[in-house]
């Protein structure tokens, strides 16, 4: 037997027993005539003791041991003279009667301490040796468990966990495919799924009413912000539902999760809001509902009083901060600044300042009298000592910068308390979104949604007006300003899905060489449907408390799509080229 205990479990009550312990040398202390060892293994760290009565052999032994070096050692449990309280294990420590060395260790490039001192990319080369470390060990175990528990759950609501192919055929989630060359079918490829959707339509088709699966999932975007090119859904599907039962089904999932997992109870109900409600009052479909700090349109209020720059534009928006009227010019301007950013976009900034003394200053008082500030300031339900923030231009766009100036004076303010759970769906998302740049509309979640069927006239509209109105039973679970999950009622009509993809600017033909598997599939009794996904990564991310998905995730890659440890993607020899009937353009490699 190569252990009887864990290196996390040895207790005071074991004091006398004989014990075998393996694991990797953490480091070694020497003091005296004693020497120390602390080995680690992923449930803990034991200390171990040399000294004068030491056998010669574990003297030797241990003369040879370096950090990172791994052991079998033998002793017998003591009582600790000095404890230490900050592991389970601090009460005792073993008195060595044998040390076996079963492999050592080169000197590792960065410290395995919780803190280490070795850079991003350094960790990312030897991930191996980063994976050892306490933070990221913790990231991985709450994987398992939010994996485990997630299964448990739908497991208890009758959901069957059903593998699909990762060679496919294109799927529509709006981002760009990877493919795959096939050897055995000349110049044709597969692309890995960037979502099982239709798969799981198709499982519907097939009678499997209740399916999910936690798996991979494939994009090939830009990785700005916090994506990765792999990463994993909990993709659910249900037949005969209607949007109720499946915001029912997973609102039960995630409260369980936060019960069991991290011991908070979220809201019950969770509260919900429309698409358009959230861009109105929250500049974003996926607000961060822990603070207020609301938007406010103001055009009636402050349009017609002779300021060009307001009356010139669709919409003027404002938001109240709070206790901010003791901003100085140099913070205003610094904040006029800020939203001028190309990543806000604004073009500049009105404030109106609600003095503490009761007295109003504004950068429009040229303008605008007291008077009217102060009604604005009332509509908006602002208070003395609040700053008033005011944005112009199209109405999205500017809500949408207003959205992105509230995160950030949330920000400023620390109302975004990360200890603090505010979930929420977002419904009622319209089902189309017209891009100005392509001239057509794209489906605004993927283009198996299904139109509010109230909407169904509207839906077969030839007006663009007509069409940008129809609304669909989508919703998106949303998390302190993250979006966590979303999904749909689906068409299950080949008619309506033939619409859809006309409506969409896509040809029959294209339409049918590219989805006629499952527009036929919809001609053989598709019963109604509706699903969701889970971004699994963010939610372990979330629950861990961190903002990047990057640690829970045990292989992950760079912001270039590289996997630094592997040294991938790279090139494939001549001869698998040719089998595969490739050949490249890319420039040749800088030695
Ligand atoms: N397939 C969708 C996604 O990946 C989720 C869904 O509609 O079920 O976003």
């Amino acid at each position: 037997m190569y252990r009887t205990n864990t290196c996390g479990e040895l207790r005071i009550s074991d004091v006398g027993k004989t014990v075998t312990l393996a694991g990797w040398v953490q480091r070694i202390r020497k003091m005296g005539g004693m020497s120390f060892i602390d080995l680690r293994d992923r449930y803990g760290i034991t200390q171990l003791v040399v000294d004068d009565a030491s056998s010669d052999a574990v003297k030797e032994a241990l003369g040879k041991l370096g950090r990172e070096a791994v052991i079998q050692a033998v002793g017998k449990v003591a009582e600790r003279q000095s404890k230490n309280a900050k592991i389970d294990t601090g009460d005792i420590e073993i008195i060595l009667s044998e040390i076996n060395i079963l492999n050592l260790s080169a000197t590792p490039p960065f410290t395995i301490e919780d803190n280490s001192d070795g850079g991003e990319e350094l960790r990312a080369k030897y991930r191996y040796l980063d994976l050892r470390r306490g933070p990221l060990k913790n990231a991985l175990m709450l994987r398992h468990k939010l994996a485990h528990e997630v299964r448990n759950y739908l497991d208890a609501q009758g959901f069957m966990e059903i593998e699909t192919p990762y060679l496919i055929k294109s799927t529509p989630e709006g981002a760009r495919d990877f493919v795959v060359p096939s050897r055995m079918n000349p110049g044709e490829f597969y692309a890995l799924p960037q979502s099982p959707q239709t798969f799981k339509q198709l499982l519907m088709v097939a009678g499997y009413d209740r399916y999910f699966q936690i798996v991979r999932c494939f994009r090939d975007e830009d990785l700005r912000a916090d994506r990765q090119p792999e990463f994993t859904q909990i993709d659910c599907e249900m037949s005969f539902v209607e949007q109720e039962d499946v915001l029912n089904t997973f609102e039960g999932m995630m409260r369980t999760l936060f019960k069991n997992v991290v011991g908070v109870e979220i809201a019950n109900p969770i509260p919900r809001i429309s698409w358009y409600d959230a861009m109105d009052r929250y500049g974003s479909d996926k607000p961060d509902i822990r603070f207020g700090m609301e938007i406010h349109e103001i055009s009636p209020l402050v349009q017609g009083h002779g300021f060009s720059v307001f009356d010139s534009v669709e919409y003027v928006g404002a938001i109240a901060v709070p206790g901010a009227a003791e901003y100085t010019r140099k913070q205003t301007d610094e904040l006029t600044e800020w939203v001028k950013r190309p990543q806000v976009g604004a073009k500049g900034l009105v404030y109106i300042k609600l003095n503490p003394d009761g007295s109003i200053k504004s950068s429009v008082d040229k303008f605008y009298t007291p008077e009217q500030l102060q009604a604005v300031a009332d509509a908006m339900g602002a208070k003395t000592g609040d700053l008033i923030l005011v944005l112009c231009g199209e109405k999205r766009k500017t809500q949408t910068m207003l959205g992105v100036l509230r995160i950030e004076m949330g920000n400023r303010l620390g109302l975004r308390k990360p200890n603090e759970f505010a979930p929420l769906w977002v419904v009622d998302f319209p089902l189309l979104e017209w891009s100005e740049e392509d001239g057509r509309f794209y489906a605004m979640h993927h283009p198996f949604t299904a139109p509010k069927p109230e909407h169904m006239e509207l839906f077969y509209s030839d007006r663009k007006e007509d069409l940008e109105k129809v609304c669909a039973n989508a919703y998106d679970f949303v998390l302190n300003g993250t979006e966590l999950g979303g999904g749909s009622i689906r068409i299950h009509q080949a008619d309506v899905q033939q619409r859809m993809f006309q409506v969409l600017g896509i040809s029959k033909e294209d339409a049918d060489y590219k989805f006629g598997f499952i527009i036929n599939a919809f001609k053989f009794g598709a019963p109604p449907h509706g699903g969701l996904a889970f971004g699994f990564d963010r939610v372990c991310a979330l629950f861990g408390g961190q903002e990047t998905i990057r640690d829970f995730i045990a292989f992950p890659k760079n912001n270039m799509g590289r996997d630094v440890m592997i040294d991938s993607p790279s090139r494939i020899d001549q001869v698998q080229m040719d089998e595969l009937f490739l050949s490249s353009t890319a420039p040749e490699p800088k030695e």
